[in-house]
C-alpha cells in the first residue's frame, strides 16, 4: 500500500535503520491493527531475529499468524520498501515468500564465535541466468542437451580454498589472460584442467568459477545422454558437443565425471570395444582443441581420477590437476551463510557449527540446514506461527547428517600410499598427512 503516506514514511525510517528493533516492532504493530497481518508478521519475525525474546514481537506474532489462519483481506507487500508484490496468494500464507522477504530484509543474526568471520560474508550467489539448452539430435530418438549459461561467480565466491584457488591461478587463469608472456616462457596454452576431488566439494562451482574469471560461456552436458549403446553413437555425440562449445566461444567445456567417459583402456578389456574407440574419441576431440585458436578451453571433473586412462593426463590434454578438497572452515563458513541466510533463524553460533562439521562436503552442508530448518518448520506448524531456527535444531540435525566424504578418503588413501610412483597424487599425499590418515 504505496499510497499510504504514513506506511510510507514508516518503511522509509526501517530501511534507514534495519536493525531498530523498537520502531520495526511499533511499525509490526501498527501494521496489524491496519489489518496488513502478512506485512505485520514479517516484520516481527524481523525483530524476533535480533532480539528472540521481544515480547511485542511476539504478540504481533500469534495475532498476525491467526489473522492469517482466518481467511480475510489481507495485504503481502514488500515488508522493507512498501513496493507492492507482483501479485497475492491465492489461498492461505505464502511462507516461501515470507521466508524470501525475511532473508533480504536483514543479515542473519548469527553469533559470532571470537575473532567474527574469517573470510568475511561470502555468500555465493546463485547463477542469475537459467543455462540455456541446445539439443543436440542423436541417432534415431537419442537427443543430448547441452546446457550453456554465462556465470557470474568468480574465484571469490568460492569460499575458503585459498591455496587450491592461488594455483588456479597461477597455473591457468594467468597464462590465459597474459598468452604473449606465456609464449615468452614457452608455456603452451593447450590442454586442459582436470578438478578431483570428493563429490559434492565444489567441483563444478569451481569449473563455473572459472569460466566466469575469463569472461566465457560455461558448456556442460549429461554424461549419461553423451553414453549410448549404439555403437558408433557416443563418438558421434561426443564430437557433437565439442561443436557445440565451439560455436559459444570463448567457452568453458565442462566435462564432469570424465572417468565415465575416459576410464582405464586397461581395465574395459576386450568386452566392448566400443568404450575404446569412445576413449580414443575423446582423446581426439581434446588434441583437436588449442586454446590459442579455439577460445575453448577444456575443464573435467572427476571423483575418482585413478579411473581416468592416464593418455588423458598427458601434455597437452588433461595436462593439470587440481585437488578440490572438502570445505576448509572458512570454505564451510561461507557455505553455511549462504544455506542460512535463506532462512529465519536465532542465535545461530556459526564457529560453533563450522567447527563440528569438518570433512563434511558442500552438499552435505546444504542437506545439514535443510534438516535444522524442517525440524524449526515442523513446529512452526504445530505452534501456528513461525518459529525461528535455533542452535537445537541444528544440533539435531548434526545427529542425523555425517560427512560423506569417508568412504573417499579411505580409497584415496590407499591409492595415495600405493599408486603415486610419479608425483601424481603428492597434493592429496600432503592433506593426507596434515589430517594425520597416512
Ligand atoms: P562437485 O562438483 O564436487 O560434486 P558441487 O560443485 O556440485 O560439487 O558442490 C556442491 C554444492 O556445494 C554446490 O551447491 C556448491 O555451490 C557448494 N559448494 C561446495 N564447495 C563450496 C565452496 N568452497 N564455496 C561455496 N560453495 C561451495
Amino acid at each position: 500500500m504505496t499510497d499510504d503516506p504514513l506506511f510510507a514514511s514508516l518503511f522509509a525510517a526501517v530501511q534507514a535503520a534495519p536493525d531498530d528493533v523498537a520502531l520495526r516492532g511499533q511499525v509490526a504493530q501498527l501494521l496489524l491493527q491496519r489489518g496488513r497481518a502478512a506485512e505485520a508478521l514479517q516484520h516481527a519475525a524481523v525483530v524476533l531475529q535480533l532480539d528472540p525474546g521481544n515480547a511485542l514481537a511476539l504478540h504481533v506474532l500469534a495475532d498476525a499468524s491467526a489473522a492469517l489462519r482466518t481467511p480475510g483481506p489481507t495485504d503481502v507487500g514488500d515488508a522493507a520498501t512498501g513496493t507492492e508484490p507482483p501479485g497475492r496468494p491465492e489461498e492461505g500464507f505464502d511462507w516461501r515468500r515470507a521466508e524470501a522477504e525475511l532473508g533480504r530484509s536483514v543479515p542473519p543474526p548469527f553469533v559470532e564465535s571470537a575473532g567474527g568471520p574469517q573470510d568475511g560474508p561470502i555468500p555465493p550467489p546463485e547463477p542469475s541466468d537459467v543455462p540455456e539448452k541446445i539439443r543436440l539430435d542423436g541417432e534415431g530418438e537419442h537427443v543430448v542437451d547441452v546446457e550453456v549459461e554465462r556465470p557470474d561467480v568468480t574465484l571469490d565466491d568460492v569460499g575458503g580454498l585459498a591455496d587450491v584457488k592461488q594455483r588456479i591461478r597461477e597455473s591457468f587463469l594467468e597464462p590465459m589472460r597474459h598468452p604473449e608472456i606465456a609464449a615468452a616462457f614457452g608455456q603452451t596454452l593447450r590442454g586442459g584442467l582436470l578438478l578431483y576431488g570428493p563429490p559434492g566439494c565444489g567441483k563444478t562451482f569451481m569449473a563455473r568459477a572459472i569460466a566466469g574469471e575469463l569472461g566465457a560461456h560455461f558448456v556442460t552436458a549429461r554424461i549419461d545422454q553423451v553414453l549410448d549403446p549404439y555403437l558408433g553413437n557416443t563418438e558421434k555425440n561426443l564430437h557433437a558437443v565439442f561443436e557445440a562449445a565451439r560455436a559459444q566461444t570463448p567457452a568453458v567445456l565442462f566435462l564432469d565425471e570424465i572417468d565415465a567417459l575416459g576410464a582405464r583402456r586397461s581395465s574395459i578389456g576386450s568386452g566392448w570395444s566400443g568404450l575404446r574407440q569412445m576413449v580414443n574419441q575423446l582423446l581426439l576431440e581434446l588434441d583437436s582443441v588449442t586454446s590459442e585458436n579455439d577460445g575453448l578451453f577444456v575443464l573435467a571433473a572427476t571423483n575418482s581420477p585413478w579411473d581416468v586412462d592416464p593418455a588423458f593426463l598427458r601434455p597437452g590434454r588433461l595436462d593439470r590437476m587440481t585437488l578440490v578438497l572438502p570445505p576448509d572452515a572458512p570454505a564451510r563458513e561461507a557455505i553455511l551463510r549462504h544455506h542460512f541466510a535463506r532462512r529465519p533463524i536465532a542465535g545461530i553460533d556459526l564457529g560453533q557449527v563450522v567447527a563440528a562439521t569438518q570433512d563434511f562436503s558442500g552438499a552435505d552442508l546444504a542437506h545439514l540446514v535443510t534438516s535444522a530448518a524442517e525440524q524449526a518448520m515442523a513446529r512452526s506448524v504445530a505452534a501456528g506461527e513461525i518459529q525461528p531456527l535455533v542452535m537445537a535444531d541444528v544440533q539435531h540435525a548434526l545427529g542425523q547428517v555425517r560427512p560423506s566424504t569417508g568412504s573417499w578418503l579411505v580409497t584415496a588413501k590407499n591409492v595415495a600410499a600405493f599408486a603415486n610412483a610419479d608425483g601424481r597424487y603428492d597434493d592429496l599425499v600432503v592433506y593426507l598427512k596434515q589430517k594425520r590418515v597416512l
